[in-house]
Parts: structure tokens; C-alpha cells; sequence
């Protein structure tokens, strides 16, 4: 961040009760600017390897971590599939490994402040943080992660991480051998459905509609498994339970009938929103907002910004291809610029 010459002052000083004080206050704020050549937005697991790499790479990157620092796996106990951890790991210090070797190698990171506003029409690109920061930037890296969404239930809050789970990939293993439940109708239910089947001896899956609107080959995926029971028209009124999941109490939202399952761990799968409203009209998205990547790349549709992690990925949206992709975003960065001749 350049700061204001001492002399300026000086200069202001004199020249102040010449020239409109308007004029001189538009250069300090100009000085006062922050420029960076890459300029990172989130600070999950994409976010932070992309400041590694960038980092490494000379790129003097500055990091806004947003309101989350850390991302989705602050809220995760055990992450037991990301390579280098053989007892594994608890999320949020993997999390803060991840923030101390960005800044090991001089990433500036600015801690729970959210990028609110960018402008990527010309360059150097801008954009406008929630504590009053207006940053200038030669390259964006966007990795803003995406939120599960929620039933939004109080008894789902208290049991989340001991038995509440949005990723069946990620925690199904923890529940292997026990009855569990997905909650959902779409492609992620029914996947999350015939993942946790072969490792739970009965999964239940509950279906608000009558129908699921997952792909038909989902559907059938489903049909044939012999483990899934689907509840039609089912909905979760409370998740019981003290130190973990025990059961649930469903009701029938056609017939009113209510009913008490005991089992161990429900899996919300009703979706996830992309955290990239602030793009919307400025980068490529499909229409739930995911950020579109040009294939085996991490370019969007404006040269100089790229995107990794979940923003931009809605089928594997694990830790590892959200840091995978964003070694990919500093590299492309670190390509784009020295072919700017910035670096
Ligand atoms: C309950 C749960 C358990 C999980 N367990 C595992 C597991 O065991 N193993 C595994 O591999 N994966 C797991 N995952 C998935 C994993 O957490 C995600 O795939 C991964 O965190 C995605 O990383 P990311 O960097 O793309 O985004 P996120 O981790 O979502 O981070 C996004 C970051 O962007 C920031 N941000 C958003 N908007 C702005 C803005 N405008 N300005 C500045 N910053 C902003 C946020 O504050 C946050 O820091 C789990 C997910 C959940 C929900």
C-alpha cells in the first residue's frame, strides 16, 4: 500500500489556498489507494492456495478473506480425506495452516473484510471493500466459495457436525453401518442418496414433492437400489437428538400423518448458492450463479480474472479441487500478467 510522502502535507499545505481543496483530496485518496498485482477475493481452501502460489510467484497478492475466514470447513470437525493428514484433521486448524503458509511467504490478508462492489471494465481492475478499502488490481483471483443451503431449523443448527451434515462425501463415512437419511429431491439428493447406500445399511430419503426432480438416470439410480426409502411428500419437522442425532420427527404435508425415525445422521441436500452475486452482469454464470470457466482453465469471460473453488464448480466441491483450482488461478494469473509485462 503506498503511503502519503510527508512533504505532500507540506506541499498541501501551501498550494491548498491556491487550488481547490477538492482536487488535492481526490490525489491523497488516489496515494492512498491499495494496488496489488493480484488481488484475491475468499479465503477457503482455494482462496489460500491460490495466495501460496501468487505469493511464491512474486505477486505480492493481497487476500480478502470475507466474512467467513477460513470458508465452509471452519464449521467441520474431522476432514479425513485431504491428502498429508493421515489421523485427520480438524478443519478450521487446516484452515489456519492454510492462512499461516499464505502469509509465510507475504500474502496481505485483510481479516472478515468483505468485498462488497468490483469493476472489472478496464484495467487496473477495482474493487470496493466493506471496511472502506478501494483496492487497484492487475489481476482477480475470485474464490468465493459457495453456502450449502439449510431446512433453517433450530434442531439442525444444535446438531450440525454431530450427525448434520450438507456432504455426503465428506462425512458418509462417519456413519457407515448406521441408518441415516438425505433430505432432497434433486441430482445432489440422489446422489448423496446412492453414495451413503453402500456404506449405511438404510438411507431414507425424504422427497417433499411427489415426485424427484432429479435426471431420469438419477431416478432410476434410485429406483434400483434396494437400501433408499423414499418418502413422498415428506418433510422434517424436528432433528432429535442431544450429543448426536438419533431421529427425526416427518410429517406428511398431504395427509398431515407425522411420524418419529430413529437413525444417525441427516444429510441436507437442497442445494448450494454460489457466493457471487457481486459478479452478476460482470463475469459468465449459469443460472444458479456458478461462475463459467473456460475448460481445463481458470479464465473467465474478462481477461485478467479467474476463478477457482466452489464458485465455480458445482460437481466435486471438495477442499482439494477448490485448492487444486486454485493453484490453477495463480498460475494463469502469474501467466496473464508477465504476458502483460506487469511482472
Ligand atoms: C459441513 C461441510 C463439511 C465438509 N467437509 C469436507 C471434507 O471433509 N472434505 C472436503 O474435501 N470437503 C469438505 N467440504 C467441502 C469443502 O468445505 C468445500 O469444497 C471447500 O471449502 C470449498 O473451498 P472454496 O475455497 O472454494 O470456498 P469456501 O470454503 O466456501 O470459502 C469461500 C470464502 O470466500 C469468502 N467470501 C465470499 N464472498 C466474499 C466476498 N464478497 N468478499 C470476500 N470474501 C468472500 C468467504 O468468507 C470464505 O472465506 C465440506 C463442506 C461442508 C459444508
Amino acid at each position: 500500500m503506498a503511503s502519503v510522502p510527508f512533504y505532500f502535507y507540506f506541499i498541501y499545505c501551501i498550494f491548498g489556498l491556491i487550488l481547490p481543496k477538492i482536487i488535492f483530496k481526490r490525489i491523497l485518496l488516489i496515494l492512498d489507494m491499495k494496488h496489488t498485482h493480484c488481488l484475491i477475493i475468499g479465503s477457503g481452501p482455494a482462496g489460500y492456495t491460490a495466495a501460496i502460489y501468487a505469493a511464491r510467484a512474486n505477486m505480492s497478492p493481497v487476500l480478502y478473506t470475507g466474512h467467513e475466514p477460513g470458508g465452509q470447513l471452519m464449521i467441520t470437525n474431522d476432514v479425513e480425506n485431504f491428502p498429508g493428514y493421515p489421523q485427520g484433521v480438524n478443519g478450521a486448524m487446516m484452515m489456519a495452516d492454510l492462512q499461516a503458509q499464505a502469509e509465510r511467504f507475504g500474502t496481505e490478508i485483510n481479516l472478515g473484510v468483505l468485498i462488497e462492489r468490483v469493476d472489472f471494465s478496464v484495467r487496473p481492475f477495482r474493487a470496493w471493500a466493506d471496511n472502506g478499502d478501494e483496492i487497484t488490481a492487475d489481476s482477480v483471483i475470485v474464490a468465493t466459495g459457495a453456502s450449502a443451503k439449510w431446512l433453517g431449523l433450530p434442531s439442525e443448527k444444535r446438531l450440525m457436525n454431530i450427525g448434520v451434515s450438507a456432504c455426503a462425501v465428506c462425512d458418509g463415512f462417519f456413519y457407515r453401518g448406521k441408518e441415516v437419511a438425505v433430505v432432497g429431491g434433486g441430482d445432489t439428493a440422489a446422489e448423496e442418496a446412492t453414495y451413503l447406500a453402500k456404506l449405511c445399511p438404510k438411507v431414507h430419503l425424504f422427497v417433499r414433492k411427489d415426485y424427484l426432480r432429479a435426471s431420469k438416470i438419477m431416478q432410476e439410480r434410485v429406483k434400483n437400489t434396494p437400501n433408499i426409502e423414499v418418502h413422498w411428500n415428506t418433510e422434517i419437522q424436528e432433528i432429535l437428538g442431544g450429543e448426536h442425532v438419533d431421529g427425526v420427527h416427518v410429517i406428511n404435508n398431504q395427509t398431515q400423518e407425522k411420524k418419529h425415525i430413529a437413525l444417525e445422521a441427516v444429510f441436507v441436500a437442497i442445494g448450494h448458492q454460489p457466493n457471487t452475486q457481486i459478479f452478476k452482469n460482470i463475469l459468465d454464470m449459469d443460472e444458479t450463479g456458478y461462475l463459467i470457466t473456460k475448460p481445463g482453465s481458470t479464465y473467465t469471460n474478462i481477461d485478467g480474472v479467474f476463478a477457482c473453488g466452489d464458485a465455480q464448480d458445482k460437481i466435486y466441491r471438495q477442499a482439494i479441487t477448490a485448492a487444486g483450482t486454485g493453484c490453477m488461478a495463480a498460475l494463469d494469473a502469474e501467466r496473464f500478467l508477465a504476458a502483460q509485462g506487469v511482472i
